[in-house]
């Protein structure tokens, strides 16, 4: 069955493989995020190449409530009937002790990664009851099921959005909708380079000399979750590349070689 899947934070990472990875196999997209040029990009190679109608680009804050609200309650009818919600858009800040951590960066992440998603079900929700089909797909993290030094506020935030999901599970019991998360461990995107404020030495080394997931890794687990069987509904789905264990092991050098 075709679905339509409105992805938050297309513009890159995650979001845009989830794009790509759903339009492949026949999916219609909708790519929400801040970027608009990055998703005319995207949208237009999208239709460009797998045909006209494949992917509509929404420019969006996912932190503004009403404009989340009026994003869905916007879009043209043939597209307004959304069967998949991935409820990706997040981002990490800093990498200092808890208490040292700017206000700034602490909102952020708070509005982001933990408001942005409540935003969403807000705007995708009530539709999908309505229609009797749907499925709301959040990104947490292993982040949610740890806490590793300096970066315990994005931790707190992962572990609200797997109780947000769960809690979605809850409220939704009894209809046709389904709820997922989709937990990731460490992936190679920009997410590195946004934490560190576009330091690309510090956000380099991160990922070197390891075997990183992807982010066409982590499509792929999204797009298993939103086309299982209507009687399936993944809660959570836990993925790391190998070389990761433990939640915050992270082999590297000639431990992650071969792999
Ligand atoms: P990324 O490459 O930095 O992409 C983040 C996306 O979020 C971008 O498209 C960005 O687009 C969007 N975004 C940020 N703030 C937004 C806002 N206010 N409104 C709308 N969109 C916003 O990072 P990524 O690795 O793909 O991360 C995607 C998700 O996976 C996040 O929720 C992250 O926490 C989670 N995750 C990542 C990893 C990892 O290791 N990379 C591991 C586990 C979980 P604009 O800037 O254009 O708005």
């Amino acid at each position: 069955m075709s679905l339509t899947v409105f992805i938050t934070g297309a513009s890159t990472g995650i979001g845009a493989a989830c794009a790509r990875a759903f339009a492949a196999q026949g999916d219609r997209v909708i790519l929400a995020a801040r970027s608009a040029d990055a998703l005319r990009i995207l949208t237009d190679d999208l239709n460009g190449s797998l045909g006209a109608g494949t992917a509509l680009a929404v420019p969006l804050d996912v932190t503004d409530a009403q404009a989340h609200l009026a994003a869905l309650a916007d879009l043209p009818a043939d597209w307004a009937e959304v069967d998949v919600a991935v409820l990706n858009a997040g981002l990490s800040k800093g990498l200092d002790p808890v208490w040292k951590a700017s206000v700034e960066d602490v909102d952020l992440q708070v509005d982001v990664n933990v408001k942005g998603v409540v935003n969403g079900f807000r705007a995708v929700v009530p539709g999908m009851l309505a229609r009797g089909r749907g499925h709301v797909i959040t990104l947490g993290s292993t982040a949610a099921h740890t806490v590793y030094p300096g970066g315990v506020v994005y931790c707190a935030t992962k572990a609200a959005v797997l109780a947000l999901t769960n809690g979605l599970k809850v409220d939704l019991h009894g209809t046709p909708v389904r709820a997922t998360t989709v937990s990731p461990g460490i992936v190679e995107t920009d997410f590195s380079l946004v934490r560190f404020d576009g330091d690309q030495e510090r956000a380099d080394a991160v990922y070197a000399d390891t075997n990183a997931l992807t982010a066409e890794d982590v499509a792929d687990a999204v797009v298993y979750c939103a086309h299982a069987p209507e009687h399936v509904n993944v809660q959570e789905l836990l993925l790391t590349p190998r070389v990761q264990s433990g939640y915050t092991m992270i082999a590297r050098g000639e431990a992650a070689e071969g792999l």
